[in-house]
C-alpha cells in the first residue's frame, strides 16, 4: 500500500482510483460485507465518474454494529484507565501523521476538495486525536460544599453507545470530532458516513484499531441515510446521537430520537455573516472573505456566505473581490486549481436553482453564476464562484442556505445596522467581523447570535475551541472540553458523614 504523496497523486491521476481502498463495513474490529451483499458506487466529483465501490448497509448491518458496540461496553474497554485510552488516541495521531498523504488523496477523490484542503483537514484530525488523547485523564468532576455533615461530588460517566451521522463536506474531520472525544470519554460508537464519502471514516476506524482500540469499540456502517442512517438513529440500543447535516434531515433525526428519548446534538446549516467595517484592513479582509466562502467551494455549514459591508468601502471591496474571484482557476482537486468541484450533481442543481431564482428576481450578479465542466477532462461538477447583491433582509439570498460558492452582499451604514443584518436569519452558527476598532469588534461579538465569533480572521480557532450553533443551526457543542462533556452523563453523589 502506498503512503508517499507524489506516488499517490500519480496513481490517482493515472488510474482514476487508488488500490487498497476499504470495501466493507468496519464492525467488531474487522471489515465485513453487507449481510445482503449490497454495494454502492462512490464518484469522483472532479470527473463525475465512479471510482470505487463500497458496502451499502441496511438495518441488519446497523443492528449487528450496535450489538458489537453494546458488547464492547462490557469488554476490556471500560476497564482501561483514562490515561490508557489517551495513549491509544495518541498512537492513532502519530499513525495518521505517517499516513496523512494517503488519507488526503482518498478524501480528495471522494469529496472533490482540493488536495491542499484535504491535507489541512487530515492535519486537523492529527491534532484532534492528540488533543483528546491529552484530555482523556482530565475529565474531572466537582466537589460541592454542603456543610460539615455531607460530602457531595459530581462524576462524569461515559454516556454509552454513540451513533454518529456524518455529512459529505468534511467527512474525516467531522467524523473525528465525534469519535475522538467519545473514545476519550470511554464511550463506544457506531458511525454512519455519508453515502457520497465513506472511505476516510472506514480508514480511520481501521487505523484506531491498529493503535490498540479493542474490537467493537468503534464500528462504521456505510450506506444511505434513508436505510442505514434512519435505522441507526431509530435503534433502541443507542444512548446518544451526534448528527451533522441539513436542517430537514436533522428534524427527522430529532423525531426519531424522541421515540426512545435518546440524547442528541445537532449541527445543522448556517447563513453566516462576515462584516467589513469601514475602518478594517481592506486587503486582509478581502482575503478573509474569499477563504470564508470559497474554501471547499462554499460547501461548509459555517461558510461566511453573507458579506455585510459598510457603504463607505463597499465599491472598493466589491471591485477587489470580483477581480480576485475572476482569477481563480476551477479544476480537479488533484490539479493546481484554486477552487474544486461540487460534491454531487444533486447539490450542483440546488446551487444553480438558487442563483437562477435570484437572476429571475432581478438581483445583480457581479460575477459567476453557472455550471461549467472541468477544462482538462470536460466533465465533473463545477460551479463558477459567484457574487450577488441582495435586495433587502427578506431576500431568499439572505435567508436561505445555498451550500455552494455563492456570496451574497448586503450594504449597510454603521455597526448597529450591521448587527441587525447579521441577526436577521433563522440561522446562528458563526459570525465574523473585520475592524481596527476593538470596541466595535467586542460590541458585535456580544450582540450577534452565533455559536462562535471570529474577529479579524474567519475560521480562527481549531480543535480547542467549542463549536456549534443556536436556533436553526442546531444545539450542542463539538470540540474543546465542551465536546468531551457531550459524551458524558453527569452523576451527583452525596454522602452523609
Ligand atoms: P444532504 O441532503 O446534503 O445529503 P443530509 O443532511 O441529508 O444532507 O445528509 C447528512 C447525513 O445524514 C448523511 O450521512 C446522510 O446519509 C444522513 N441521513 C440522511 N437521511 C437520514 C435519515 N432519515 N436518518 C438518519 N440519517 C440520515
Amino acid at each position: 500500500m502506498r503512503f508517499d504523496r507524489a506516488e499517490l497523486v500519480d496513481e490517482a491521476r493515472r488510474s482514476g482510483t487508488l488500490a487498497g481502498l476499504p470495501s466493507g463495513h468496519f464492525i467488531d474490529g474487522r471489515f465485513v460485507a453487507s449481510i445482503s451483499r449490497a454495494k454502492m458506487q462512490s464518484f469522483d466529483p472532479g470527473r463525475g465518474v465512479p471510482f470505487a465501490t463500497f458496502a451499502a448497509g441496511s438495518a441488519e448491518d446497523v443492528a449487528r454494529a450496535v450489538v458489537a458496540a453494546r458488547a464492547a461496553l462490557s469488554g476490556p474497554w471500560p476497564r482501561l484507565t483514562p490515561a490508557a485510552r489517551g495513549e491509544i488516541l495518541m498512537r492513532a495521531s502519530h499513525l495518521l501523521r505517517e499516513r496523512a498523504a494517503r488519507f488526503a488523496v482518498v478524501e480528495t477523490l471522494d469529496s472533490g476538495k482540493l488536495l491542499a484542503e484535504s491535507e489541512g483537514d487530515v492535519g486537523g484530525v492529527v491534532r484532534c486525536l492528540a488533543y483528546y488523547a491529552g484530555a482523556a485523564d482530565k475529565l474531572q468532576g466537582d466537589s460541592v460544599p454542603l456543610g460539615p455533615d455531607y460530602l457531595g461530588v459530581t462524576i462524569e460517566e461515559p454516556v454509552g453507545v454513540v451513533a454518529q451521522i456524518v455529512p459529505w463536506n468534511y467527512p474525516l474531520s467531522t467524523a473525528a470530532r465525534g469519535i475522538a472525544p467519545a473514545l476519550a470519554a470511554g464511550c463506544t460508537l457506531v458511525v454512519k458516513p455519508a453515502e457520497q464519502t465513506p472511505f476516510t471514516t472506514l480508514m480511520l476506524a481501521e487505523l484506531l484499531h491498529e493503535a490498540g482500540l479493542p474490537a467493537g469499540v468503534l464500528n462504521v456502517v456505510a450506506g444511505t441515510g434513508a436505510e442505514a442512517g434512519a435505522a441507526l438513529v431509530a435503534h433502541p440500543g443507542i444512548d446518544h446521537i451526534t448528527f451533522t447535516g441539513s436542517v430537514a434531515t436533522g428534524q427527522r433525526v430529532m423525531q426519531a430520537a424522541a421515540e426512545h428519548v435518546t440524547r442528541l446534538q445537532l449541527e445543522l446549516g448556517g447563513k453566516s455573516p462576515v462584516v467589513l467595517m469601514a475602518d478594517c484592513e481592506i486587503e486582509a479582509a478581502v482575503e478573509g472573505v474569499i477563504g470564508a466562502i470559497y474554501e471547499n467551494a462554499g460547501q461548509i455549514c459555517s461558510a461566511g456566505s453573507r458579506l455585510i459591508v459598510e457603504k463607505a468601502i463597499a465599491q472598493e471591496v466589491l471591485d477587489r473581490l470580483v477581480a480576485r474571484v475572476e482569477a481563480m482557476a476551477l479544476g480537479h482537486g488533484l490539479s493546481e486549481a484554486q477552487i474544486g468541484p461540487i460534491n454531487s450533481p444533486q447539490q450542483l442543481a440546488r446551487i444553480d436553482a438558487h442563483v437562477a431564482r435570484a437572476r429571475a428576481a432581478g438581483n445583480r450578479i457581479l460575477t459567476g453564476g453557472g455550471i461549467v465542466p472541468d477544462a482538462e477532462c470536460g466533465g465533473g461538477w463545477f460551479y463558477r464562484p459567484t457574487i450577488i447583491l441582495a435586495d433587502g433582509l427578506d431576500d431568499p439570498l439572505v435567508q436561505e442556505e445555498i451550500f455552494g460558492p455563492v456570496l451574497t452582499v448586503q450594504i449597510v451604514q454603521g455597526l448597529d445596522e450591521a448587527i441587525a443584518a447579521a441577526n436577521a436569519t433563522p440561522y446562528a452558527l458563526v459570525a465574523g467581523i473585520y475592524t481596527r476598532d476593538h470596541g466595535s469588534a467586542w460590541r458585535f461579538a456580544r450582540a450577534v447570535d452565533a455559536g462562535q465569533v471570529y474577529i479579524n480572521e474567519f475560521f480562527a480557532g481549531g480543535v480547542a475551541m467549542p463549536f456549534g450553533g443556536n436556533r436553526k443551526s442546531g444545539f450542542g457543542r463539538a470540540k474543546g472540553m465542551a465536546g468531551l462533556r457531550s459524551y458524558c452523563k453527569l452523576k451527583s453523589v452525596v454522602a452523609r458523614l
